[in-house]
């Protein structure tokens, strides 16, 4: 164990500790466990769903129906009729003709890319994918290579030079998870073409916050159905938990067949997916929550940019407040808290070294007021601590 030890203290050298902090959520405030309130401006909960009163009712009904736990895998016992209900939703969603979901976004990521890879296959992936994506790569066993971020002639050279005999696959984040924009879809979808290649998009930042409806990045792109794969979560701005993979009829068959994550793991219990279903069926029959987002976050996004800050091209729910320097970051984000605002502080390897930063994100259910007080805060620290 010593060597776990010592592992630990040159991470807290390096300002890199991470320790667990514990919230007790009530609405859209959270409190500590001395009862101390906060404003939460880090959680992905863009459109305030985990606390709609129907959403809750959906969860705490279907315990009460179906019991706590579904008890099998989707293959066995576990195939409740509530998963084909979600899965034929999402499919409606995303303009797909199939859906399947998984228990998580980060087991949908490893499980899709772990079983449509393989040996002699080579994947093309931006640099700044969510650590899901890398994962599935790594699990794949096919050629993994990496692209700088959102560089279309780059990714177009590589297409063309890199030899493969068996299938290709370009993955993407939708919404970049630390940086807030958008990926360059309409040049991946036309590259693919080209090269044969399969396209395979993450939404997990993208569904309930861009596109018409919050339907995500392929429908921003007026490309619905144009995208092999859409891969995505109930657990942003679907107020639950979740993943899912969106495709035709033969992959998701496929999926049901191959990718591990889904087979040997059981399935979701009946609230959550209760919970997921009731919070897609809201932002359904409430598009303008999408645009309530929308106004918040550029509100929030020009007050900053005007102050100083750079804001990394966001253009999403996602603003990230620049500090370089991980103990900057650090101290920043334990500044803000003092002033009631709960904002993550991210470090390295989450990003690349010298690019720590607070990673702000907006909701739906922020009033103009909390925004406002906020934006305020972020710049009197920032300017305090040197940052702008
Ligand atoms: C959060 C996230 C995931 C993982 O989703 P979970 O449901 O939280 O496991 C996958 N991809 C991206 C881009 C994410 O931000």
């Amino acid at each position: 164990m010593d060597i776990l030890q010592h592992a630990l203290e040159q991470t807290e050298r390096e300002n890199l500790l991470r320790r667990l902090v514990d919230y007790i959520p009530r609405d859209a405030v959270h409190a500590d466990s001395e009862g101390r309130q906060y404003l939460m401006m880090a959680a992905n909960n863009y459109l305030g769903l985990t606390h709609h009163p129907r959403v809750r009712q959906a969860a705490a009904s279907a315990s009460l129906t179906y019991g706590t736990g579904s008890g099998g895998s989707r293959l066995t016992t576990g195939n409740h009729l509530l998963y084909r209900q979600l899965e034929t939703a999402l499919a409606a969603f995303k303009g797909t003709e199939a859906a399947l979901l998984f228990n998580t976004g980060y087991m949908a990521n490893v499980g899709i890319i772990s079983s449509l890879v393989g040996k002699g296959d080579v994947i093309f992936s931006d640099e700044l994918n969510h650590a899901s994506i890398i994962d599935g790569c790594r699990l794949s066993r096919g050629r993994t290579v990496v692209y700088s971020h959102s560089n279309m002639s780059q990714l177009a050279e590589l297409l063309t030079n890199t030899a493969c005999s068996g299938r290709r696959l370009i993955v993407t984040d939708g919404v970049f998870s630390m940086d807030g924009d958008i990926a360059r879809l309409d040049d991946i979808v036309q590259l693919a073409r080209k090269a044969d290649a399969l396209v395979m998009v993450d939404d997990a930042h993208a569904t309930g916050v861009i596109g018409p409806g919050g339907r995500g990045t392929a429908a921003s792109f007026g490309l619905e159905g144009q995208v092999h794969i859409s891969m995505g979560t109930l657990s942003k701005s679907l107020g639950s938990e979740g993943g899912y993979a969106a495709g035709s009829q033969v992959l998701i068959d496929y999926l049901i067949n191959k990718a591990r994550s889904f087979i040997f793991s059981t399935a979701l219990a009946p609230a959550t997916t209760a919970a997921g279903l009731a919070a897609l069926n809201i932002l359904s029959e409430q598009p303008e929550l999408v645009d309530q987002l929308m106004v918040n976050a550029a509100f929030l996004r020009k007050e900053l940019n005007q102050a100083g800050f750079d804001t990394c091209g966001s253009t999403t729910a996602i603003l990230p407040v620049m500090a370089g320097d991980a103990a900057l970051a650090v101290e920043f984000a334990h500044l803000m808290k003092k002033e009631g605002i709960i904002v993550s502080a991210i470090r390295p390897p989450t990003v690349p070294a010298g690019a720590s930063r607070l990673r702000v994100t907006v909701s739906a259910a922020h009033s103009q007021a909390e925004l406002t007080k906020v934006s305020q805060a972020i710049c009197t620290i920032g300017r305090q601590l040197g940052v702008i």
